[in-house]
């Protein structure tokens, strides 16, 4: 079976084409700048070199139309090869509890979720309602970020607001990175070789966005992003937690605009607002060469991790592995080594020597005897979406 996965974002779109007997990528790419005068696209069929191509794409459909025609040229048999595609949707609100078989309904709360994802769904839909008009004859499948964490408890997802902003307007903790959790908690409970439904985990997702989740019995019952992405720990360049109220101090005092705010948030604080940097690789470099802001940046994202683990493990009670994914997650030996450091009354400890250049896809970088595995384990968000989407196939069809 194959099966097509599309990311839509607002001026890109990332695909990948699943052989879902081998859980093997066919071909993937990234379509970007989808709307200026000069598009790029990258991509790479099976385990050949990445081939770049300079074209012109006006819009999505005129980004799927490249994919279809390279699809064309790749499978012997053309389109009519492709079972079903998943699409990535950031934001399901509170209506979709897991992949959704796409129809007008469908459409319709998608669409009505995108004030919590302004900037999101309309991409999502775009890339949506295009590959529907054009592969129309293929069942299209919706796969959401925010669905595996809505089995938070109330507790958990509730903000101490006034109770009609949540009843009336949905203002609540809903988390993101669904697929990359889920995922990589499948793969942590079969390294361990326990049932996912008997494995607690503390799963963090680092890359430029990041996230931790509680994990109990293969079940998200907390995690650190909230209403939208910004909650929770410091980031590329997204604050993370902070006081609320600095907001107000920003507009009364400093007569800033709420979009202003809502930029500096997002755009212009995190590693790069301490330390002038985004790029994990390239605060390191700055580190090295003796910078005290790009210092501080390491200790200030390590610590806020470390809060969230002991945070979580409160939670949890008790934890079978820590799991550390994403770009930085898989790759930074000395931020997963600083993070898990003083913690050996958790059970947890990093060797040093595992933890240096761990294996792929999935490695242990724990004392052999440790209480609490440390493990890295690479992430394949697509192939998530891929598996989510042949899982709603064989749910419809029974
Ligand atoms: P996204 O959230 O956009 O998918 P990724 O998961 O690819 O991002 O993570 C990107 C982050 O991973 C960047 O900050 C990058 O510097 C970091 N990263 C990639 N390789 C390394 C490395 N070898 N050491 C430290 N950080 C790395």
């Amino acid at each position: 079976m194959k099966i097509l996965v599309l990311n839509a974002g607002s001026s890109s779109l990332k695909y990948s084409l699943f052989d879902m007997a081998e859980r093997t990528a066919l071909l993937s790419g990234l379509i970007e700048r989808i709307g200026e005068a000069e598009s790029s696209h990258r991509y790479r069929l099976g385990a050949s070199a990445a081939q770049q191509q300079a074209l012109t794409c006006r819009d999505h459909g005129q980004a799927l139309q490249t994919l279809f025609s390279l699809l064309r040229a790749t499978l012997p048999s053309g389109l009519s090869e492709l079972a079903a595609v998943g699409h990535r949707v950031v934001h399901g609100g509170e209506f979709f509890h897991e992949p959704a078989l796409i129809d007008r309904r469908v459409i319709a709360h998608i669409e009505a979720a995108i004030p919590l994802a302004p900037l999101h769904n309309p991409a999502n839909l775009s890339g949506i309602e295009q590959a529907l008009h054009l592969l129309a004859e293929v069942p299209h499948v919706a796969v959401f970020d925010t669905a595996f964490h809505q089995t938070l408890p109330d507790y958990a997802f509730r903000y101490p607001l006034p109770s009609q902003l949540y009843s009336e307007h949905g203002v609540r903790r809903y988390g993101f990175h669904g697929t990359s959790h889920a995922y990589v908690a499948k793969r942590a409970a079969d390294y361990l070789g326990k049932p996912l439904a008997a494995t607690n985990l503390i799963t963090l997702h680092l890359g430029n966005g990041a996230s931790v989740a509680a994990i109990a019995g293969g079940i998200s019952i907390d995690t650190s992003m909230g209403m939208t992405p910004l909650e929770g720990l410091m980031m590329g360049s997204r604050c993370g937690d902070i006081d609320p109220a600095i907001a107000f101090y920003l507009a009364r005092t400093l007569g800033m605009e709420l979009d202003a705010i809502d930029k500096l948030y997002n755009k212009a604080s995190g590693c790069l607002g301490v330390c002038g940097e985004n790029d994990m690789r390239a605060i390191h470099a700055k580190a090295e060469s003796g910078d005290d802001s790009a210092k501080l940046a390491l200790a200030m994202y390590a610590y806020r991790i470390k809060k969230y683990i002991g945070a979580y493990y409160a939670v949890l009670g008790r934890v079978d592995a820590l799991v550390f994914t994403g770009g930085i997650g898989e790759n930074d030996a000395w931020l997963r080594q600083t993070c898990c450091e003083g913690l050996t009354a958790f059970g947890i400890a990093v060797d040093p020597a595992a933890n240096a250049a761990p294996a792929k896809p999935a490695a242990a970088i724990s004392p052999a005897a440790s209480p609490v595995a440390v493990l890295v384990v690479n992430t394949d968000e697509e192939l998530e979406i891929a598996l989510q989407t042949a899982e709603c196939l064989v749910k419809r069809s029974n």
